[in-house]
């Protein structure tokens, strides 16, 4: 008989008493506004780098029936699709419904978490190119992190960069942190080889690279930072995810270059997703 592993033997003894439940195997906070956690993944899940599902706690019991329901959020899944949980990077809102409890979670609590993966950050919405841009601001980075760990990613570009803008220092940790991990990452590394380019700025507190990447891109900084010619629909590809403002701006200075805008249905050569709404 094969010798069961630790993790299977936690969740084995755990019997789940939340619909769809999922138990944290871990949980990191980054600043008072930021956190990230990892949670056991369903057999059955299958979903493509990118992509984001549901996730949730149950809600108060109802002051006068005493229910509870479920209370979902749209979340990014920033885990690969090749590893064996599922790791989520999360806002702290103190007044946020779900996230004001949602910080608390600890290691061995139950997650809601609904299978049915979605999103148009997928690789199948973009025709092939050169050179893929991943543009985030804040909790954006979420889907990119999944991206950034598939090796499919460096499979289909010659050339990926990474451009992460937040208010301040420690808002870049998870994702700095998740870049220069992936060189010496043993299951990855070979696939990044020297493909990936991290471009990090900030608007507020002092950092090397200041300012929001829109304003960056049109002034021509970013490009000549990187040493490139600039952006063009014959080569670069990209995926944007921010906030509606960050969205709405990136989306005139891609078309500007000539991109235009791709679904799964109707592949093109950059695509977009809201980090959240409002
Ligand atoms: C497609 C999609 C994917 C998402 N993926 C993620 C993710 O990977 N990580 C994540 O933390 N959130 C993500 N969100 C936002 C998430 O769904 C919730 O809004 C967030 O968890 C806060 O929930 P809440 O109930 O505490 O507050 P809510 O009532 O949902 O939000 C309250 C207010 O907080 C602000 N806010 C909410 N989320 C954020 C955020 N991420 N960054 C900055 N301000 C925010 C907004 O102004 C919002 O009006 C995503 C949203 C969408 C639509």
């Amino acid at each position: 008989m094969t010798e069961q592993s630790p993790v299977t033997q936690t969740q084995a003894a755990k019997v789940p008493t939340l619909p769809d439940a999922q138990i944290v195997t871990s949980v990191r906070h980054y600043t008072d506004r930021l956190f990230a956690f990892r949670v056991s993944r369903p057999q059955s899940l299958r979903f493509r780098s990118g992509e984001f599902v549901m996730i949730g706690l149950m809600g108060d019991p109802d002051p006068v029936t005493g229910k509870q329901k479920p209370l979902l959020r749209a979340y990014s899944i920033a885990s690969p699709s090749w590893d064996e949980e599922l790791e989520f990077y999360s806002i702290k809102v103190q007044d946020g419904p779900l996230t004001s409890k949602l910080q608390h979670i600890q290691p061995g609590d139950e997650i809601i978490l609904r299978p049915k993966p979605v999103g148009t950050l997928v690789h199948d919405a973009l025709t092939p190119g050169k050179r893929l841009w991943f543009f985030a601001t804040g909790t954006g980075f979420a889907p990119f992190a999944s991206l950034l760990r598939d090796p499919e990613t460096y499979e289909r570009y010659d050339e990926v960069i990474v451009t992460h803008t937040t208010r301040d220092v420690d808002e870049l940790t998870y994702g700095r942190e998740l870049v220069e991990s992936l060189a010496e990452d043993p299951l990855i590394g070979e696939f990044v080889g020297d493909k990936l380019r991290y471009y990090p700025t900030t608007t507020r507190e002092q950092s090397p690279k200041m300012g929001r990447i829109t304003t960056l891109l049109k002034d021509g900084t970013v490009f000549a930072d990187l040493g490139i010619d600039g952006i063009s629909p014959e080569t670069d590809r990209a995926m944007v995810c921010g906030s509606m403002g960050l969205n709405t701006d990136l989306k005139e200075i891609l078309e500007g270059f000539g991109l235009r805008e791709g679904a799964n249905s109707d592949p093109a050569e950059y695509v977009v997703e809201k980090a959240f709404v409002g």
